[in-house]
């Protein structure tokens, strides 16, 4: 396949050691060729290779750069086209007069993601292993990184694989018993049928039981931290964050707005909110943060109550109490370094079965406690499974969905008694939407609007 030559920054913008340039296409070389002057000629080198030169303007011969050039050529490459890469010196203003010369010469600018689509187009990787080099330049964590790589690598490829697999060899026994009803080597029974059918559907809910857990390591919990004014919830968020980016002082309702950081605990990436206080009020500015405060709990996957030790509870206090009921979260009793006038019986009562913790956060005290029982909110104190595959993609999620209620149709289908070769086609359903995970059989526009979500240079 003959593709234009397309060239873009690869490396991050701004001050740094080196800047890469990649360029990409059936000319790469030969452009590439026109800047280049060294000891070689970039078209006679051998493949994977590097050299050392210079990158003068092809118009005005005004030197930009002293660069190494490595030239790989297709297929061994990552869009297995022709590419090569310029690595420049730091700075923006080799690399941006490379890539100038570069355009001029007719190479045209990459779009976003378009070295990852070409990669895809030109099969060297499937839709799924695309979108985890999305996640992976996204990644937020070291686990998310290491989630995104290992799908990269093809993991949730290989189990789709052979979930299909395992769908096709059913249909395969399926159309032997239409064809051949007298054929009873090997019968399809509807009970052997049934059982093939719910141990893929059991595979595949599994799949779709790490969705929430992939979800958290990706984007992290969403933690809000709730309580009435000065009890120490920014405190609590400075504590936790070792840094002083929200706002603390002794003026209740001096939180503006929603602040978010993210912080690491026993591995687990938190997304701390640190709201206005939910707090009604007349306060026109606070009223903005507090309207946003409100979203925030409603979507919160995880609560932290602040309470203060050193006063009785107050109405609102006791309100928070009964209203945590039922949801993930954490009573944190804080300023246990005063005198104490928090009803303690009347506290343990209204917290039930949530996890209680006491804290002085000026004193750094309960910290450690408060971060072990988030831990075990969430992995039940487990450290994070590195290997494991957790689908972590809306697209991915929707498409299993989907195969299991095809799977689900077909099963209801053989207890009613519908012939058995009706059920072949949710069989052939799920093996559709299977295949679309990995990019087989997928509309051009989809594919378009994965890859616009990539950076440039990807
Ligand atoms: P927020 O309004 O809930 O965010 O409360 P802040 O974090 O702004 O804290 C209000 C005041 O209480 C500040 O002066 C803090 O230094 C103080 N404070 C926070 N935690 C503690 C604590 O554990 N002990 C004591 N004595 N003071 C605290
Ligand atoms: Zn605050």
């Amino acid at each position: 396949m003959e593709h234009d030559t397309i060239a873009a920054i690869a490396t991050a913008w701004g001050e740094s050691g080196i800047a890469v340039i990649r360029v990409s296409g059936s000319d790469a070389i030969a452009y590439v060729d026109q800047l280049y002057r060294g000891k070689e000629v970039l078209s006679k080198v051998d493949s994977h290779t590097v050299h050392y030169g210079k990158i003068h303007h092809p118009r005005t011969g005004k030197l930009i750069d002293e660069v190494l050039v490595t030239v790989m050529k297709a297929p061994r490459t990552f869009t297995r086209e022709d590419t090569v890469e310029i690595s420049c010196h730091g700075g923006l203003i080799p690399v941006e007069e490379a890539m100038k010369a570069l355009l001029t010469m007719g190479v045209r600018l990459a779009e976003p993601g378009e070295f990852t689509k070409r990669a895809f187009l030109n099969g060297r990787i499937d839709l799924s292993q695309a979108e985890a080099v999305i996640d992976l330049i996204r990644a937020k964590t070291d686990q998310a990184a290491q989630v995104a790589l290992n799908q990269a690598e093809g993991r949730l490829s290989r189990l789709i694989r052979q979930l299909r697999t395992e769908i096709v060899e059913t249909l395969a026994h399926l159309a032997v018993n239409v064809d051949y009803p007298e054929y009873d080597a090997e019968m399809m029974t509807s009970d052997f049928l049934q059982e093939r059918m719910s141990e893929i559907h059991q595979r595949i809910e599994g799949l779709l039981q790490t969705a929430k857990q992939g979800k958290i390591i990706r984007e992290g919990i969403s933690t809000a931290i709730v309580g009435r004014p000065n009890v120490g919830k920014s405190s609590l968020l400075n504590v936790l964050t070792q840094e002083n980016r929200a706002i603390v002082t002794d003026i209740p309702g001096t939180t503006r707005d929603v602040v978010e950081e993210y912080v690491k605990v026993r591995g687990i990436a938190l997304r701390l909110l640190d709201t206005a206080g939910i707090r009604e009020t007349e306060d026109v500015v606070e009223k903005i943060g507090v309207e946003r405060s409100k979203k925030a709990l409603e979507t919160a996957d995880l609560i932290l109550l602040v309470l203060n030790a050193s006063e009785p509870l107050h109405t609102e206090d006791r309100r928070l109490l009964t209203w945590l009921q039922g949801k993930t979260g954490i009573i944190i009793v804080n300023k246990t370094d005063l005198p104490q006038q928090v009803e303690w019986d009347e506290l343990k009562l209204l917290a039930s079965d949530l996890p209680l913790i006491t804290t002085s956060l000026v004193q750094e005290q309960g910290v450690e406690e408060l971060e072990q029982a988030i831990a075990d909110l969430f992995f039940s104190g487990r450290v994070v499974d590195q290997d494991a595959t957790y689908l972590s993609n809306a697209r991915h999620i929707a498409l299993l969905e989907q195969a299991l209620s095809n799977l689900d149709e077909g099963m209801k289908g053989i207890e009613v008694g519908i012939p058995i070769d009706m059920i072949e086609i949710d069989l052939k359903n799920a093996w559709q939407a299977l295949g679309e995970v990995i990019g087989e059989a997928v509309a051009e526009d989809l594919i378009d609007q994965i890859f616009s979500q990539f950076c440039l240079g990807k």
